[in-house]
């Protein structure tokens, strides 16, 4: 796995993660709480969710204070201010869609890394990192907000709850479903964010899903489209990607898979859509 700094960095199946969860020691239980299976409108299909988003966010919240201790924030201004602006417009565009999921209640941060690694990635409870490598590669705001799109839709498809959840059901512990997640956990601090979805900060690489990445894709687009970007530069966003991940380091690609099924998946949906 190359990188562009030098961290050290582990790659990590779900058969690992299983494995450290069964272990015990890897995010600690305890109190009550807990559901089943939801549908979740915003997906079209119901999700086996152990664990609510509100749980998680208290987790991410001390993840996200650990990425900001320790990792360089830009000093330069307008790179800050256009991913927030990109960001509020992308929550506002995914609130106006999906009233119930109550988005705006989080409290949704924005960082830029000053690191030329090229990735984004988000957290419950809204804890969007961005980094100067990626933000070099994009030609528009448009491409901003494709990527900012497609991690508000991680969000709302609530696919960190749905993995940690999958998790907990394939070691068996559905006992366990009475639970609620013990923040505090240093240890294994890279292994929580990297559930989270932000492991890549502390070194971890844990790859979305196939079905995760195609349903964040479809509801990048839609947020997109309500915030007035332009769908299609969703598309080009992921050619140069795939593109350019053979010549150099992009670690977007290691936690966001693409290839080019993905991408015509992307482009079929975008004209269904009418969106271009
Ligand atoms: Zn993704």
């Amino acid at each position: 796995m190359e990188k562009t700094n030098n961290r050290p960095t582990v790659t990590m199946s779900r058969r690992d993660l299983i494995n450290g969860l069964a272990s015990g020691s890897v995010v600690a239980f305890s109190g009550a709480a807990a559901s089943g299976c939801a549908t979740n409108e915003a997906l079209g299909r119901s999700q086996l969710l152990l664990v609510s988003d509100g749980q998680l966010a208290q987790l991410a919240a001390q993840s996200w204070t650990s990425a900001l201790q320790q990792n360089k924030q830009t000093t330069d201004s307008s790179l800050r201010r256009r991913v927030e602006r990109v960001g509020d417009k992308i929550v506002q565009s995914a609130d106006r869609r999906f009233p119930g999921q109550n988005l705006t209640q989080n409290n949704w941060e924005f960082a830029v890394f000053d690191d030329p690694t090229v990735n984004a990635w988000v957290m419950p409870g809204g804890k969007v990192g961005f980094y100067t490598g990626l933000l070099d590669i994009m030609d528009n705001d448009d491409q901003v907000a494709t990527v900012m799109g497609h991690e508000a839709g991680h969000v709302v498809g609530k696919h960190s709850a749905e993995r940690y959840s999958q998790q907990m059901a394939a070691q068996g512990g559905l006992a366990l479903a009475n639970v609620a997640l013990e923040a505090g956990d240093v240890e294994n601090s890279a292994l929580i964010a990297g559930i989270l979805g932000a492991g890549v900060t502390f070194g971890l690489i844990l790859p979305y899903s196939r079905k995760h990445e195609y349903e964040a894709d479809r509801l990048g687009a839609d947020f997109m489209v309500g915030a007035d970007y332009q769908a299609n530069e969703a598309v080009r966003f992921w050619e140069t990607m795939t593109k350019s991940s053979g010549q150099k380091p992009m670690e977007f690609m290691s936690t966001h898979p693409s290839d080019t099924n993905r991408i015509s998946a992307m482009q079929s949906y975008i004209s269904q859509q009418g969106y271009a």
